[in-house]
């Protein structure tokens, strides 16, 4: 197994996407793929336009994983 690979491993969805990340990024000391992150951003962005959980129109453009990830960060606000 590659560096890579290895390194892939840390991000949860990156067993199921194809290529794998040759950089990892960090939020909420979560490591994801930079795929994941720049999701994460945007979703938490349209979150805190809306004021609300967006609907489920926009949902669908978003991983359950990047979902969890942003929910939990705004349940700590
Ligand atoms: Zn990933």
């Amino acid at each position: 197994m590659s560096e890579y690979q290895e390194k892939a491993k840390e991000c949860k969805c990156c067993t199921k996407h194809v290529p794998l990340p040759t950089t990892l990024k960090v939020y909420d000391n979560i490591v994801m793929c930079p795929t994941t992150y720049y999701n994460v951003i945007e979703y938490k962005r349209m979150w805190e336009s809306f004021g609300s959980r967006p609907a489920g129109s926009i949902r669908k453009h978003f991983s359950e994983y990047v979902q969890q990830i942003v929910e939990s960060s705004i349940d700590k606000l």
